[in-house]
C-alpha cells in the first residue's frame, strides 16, 4: 500500500470522469512546506500565521513577517499558498498582548475583530504579504468573518497598503487575491452575497461546526455532540459551496473535515473545488478522489441530506465508501 500511495506523489487528483480538484496542505510555519510537497500536495491551502506571532515576545515586524512569507512563496515554486491573517483570541493568546478576560472567548474579541480594532496589526501584515507576493503565488485570507462590512473595511485597508507600496515603488503582485474563511453560519446563509465581494472562500469546518451546533470545539464534556456529519453542518457546507458558485468564485475547505477519508465523496459531490489538509493525509485523499464519479457522489449527497441524524449519514457514507 505504501508503494501505491508513493506513486501518486506527482499525480493530480482527477476523478474517474475527469474532474480535477486541488489537493493542498495546511501549515503552521515555513518549515512545514517540505512535508506538503513530499506528500504530493500541489500548494498550501492554509498557512496559519498566528504561530509566527505566538512564538515571539513582541509583534513580529513587517520585515520579519516578509521573510517568513517569502520563504514559503519561494519554496512552493509557483504553487499557490493561501496565507491567513492573524487569528488570535478564542483559544490562542499572545504573551505580549493584553487580551481581555471574556466569558465566551470564542464568541468574543478574536481574529479579524482584533485586526480591525487594532488596524496597525493588519496593515503591517498586509504590507509584508504584499511585498512577499512578488516571490510566488500568494493569496490572502481573512478569518472569522461574519459580516460584509468587515470584508469592506479590510479591503479599504488593503487598498491603502497597496497604494503606499506603489508610492514607494515597491513591487507586488497586482492580481493578488483576497478571500475569506467561511466559518460562521452568518456567511453560509448568505454566501452568494459575500462571494460578490471576495475572490475566494475557504471553509473552516472546525469553527463552522462549533458555531452551527453551538458546541465548544475544545470542551471534552460535549465532544460527543461535536460532529461535522451533523446534517445541519453538512447543509451549511452545501449552502456555502452553492453560494460561492452562484457568486462566481471558487471554494476550498481547510478544516479537519477536508482530510477525513470518509467525507471526500460527499464534499466532491457537493462541488468543492479544493481540499486542504495535513501533509500525511494527502496521498490517501488523492487516491480516493481518483476512484470517484461525480454523478454517484451527487446522488450520495442527495441521499445523505435526506437523512435525519449524523449516525444515519455516516452509515450511508460508509456503505458508499466500501463499494468504491
Ligand atoms: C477551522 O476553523 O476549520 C480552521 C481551519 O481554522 P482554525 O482551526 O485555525 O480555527
Ligand atoms: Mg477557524
Amino acid at each position: 500500500e505504501k508503494e501505491e500511495l508513493k506513486a501518486l506523489k506527482d499525480k493530480e487528483a482527477i476523478s474517474k470522469d475527469g474532474i480535477k480538484v486541488d489537493v493542498w496542505g495546511n501549515i503552521g510555519s515555513p518549515n512545514d512546506v517540505k512535508g506538503i510537497i513530499s506528500n504530493g500536495g500541489f500548494g498550501v491551502g492554509l498557512y496559519r500565521t498566528e504561530f509566527l506571532f505566538m512564538e515571539k515576545d513582541s509583534f513580529p515586524t513587517e520585515n520579519e513577517q516578509f521573510e517568513a512569507y517569502k520563504i514559503v512563496a519561494e519554496e512552493l515554486k509557483g504553487y499557490p499558498v493561501t496565507i491567513r491573517t492573524m487569528d488570535i483570541g478564542g483559544d490562542k493568546s499572545l504573551p505580549y498582548m493584553e487580551l481581555p478576560k471574556e466569558e465566551n472567548p470564542f464568541l468574543g474579541w478574536r481574529a479579524i475583530r482584533v485586526c480591525l480594532d487594532r488596524e496597525e496589526i493588519l496593515r503591517t501584515q498586509f504590507k509584508a504579504l504584499l511585498r512577499a507576493s512578488k516571490y510566488g503565488q500568494i493569496k490572502i485570507m481573512l478569518p472569522m468573518i461574519m459580516d460584509i462590512a468587515e470584508v469592506r473595511k479590510a479591503k479599504i485597508i488593503f487598498e491603502e497598503c497597496k497604494k503606499e507600496l506603489r508610492e514607494k515603488e515597491i513591487e507586488f503582485d497586482e492580481n493578488i487575491m483576497l478571500g475569506i474563511m467561511l466559518e460562521t453560519p452568518a456567511v453560509a446563509f448568505r454566501a452568494k452575497y459575500f462571494a460578490k465581494e471576495c475572490d475566494f472562500f475557504s471553509i473552516g469546518t472546525n469553527d463552522l461546526t462549533q458555531y452551527t451546533l453551538a458546541v465548544d470545539r475544545g470542551n471534552e464534556k460535549i465532544a460527543n455532540l461535536y460532529d461535522t456529519y451533523n446534517p445541519s453542518v453538512l447543509q451549511a457546507i452545501k449552502m456555502s459551496i452553492d453560494g460561492a458558485h452562484e457568486g462566481g468564485i471558487r471554494i476550498s475547505m481547510c478544516g479537519e473535515f477536508a482530510g477525513d477519508e470518509n467525507a471526500i465523496a460527499l464534499l466532491f459531490g457537493m462541488g468543492l473545488d479544493a481540499f486542504s489538509m495535513s501533509g500525511i493525509s494527502i496521498p490517501r485523499v488523492k487516491r480516493i478522489i481518483m476512484k470517484l464519479n461525480k454523478k454517484d457522489c451527487e446522488d450520495l449527497v442527495e441521499r445523505a441530506l435526506s437523512l435525519s441524524t449524523a449516525s444515519e449519514i455516516k452509515e450511508e457514507v460508509k456503505k458508499f465508501m466500501e463499494k468504491i
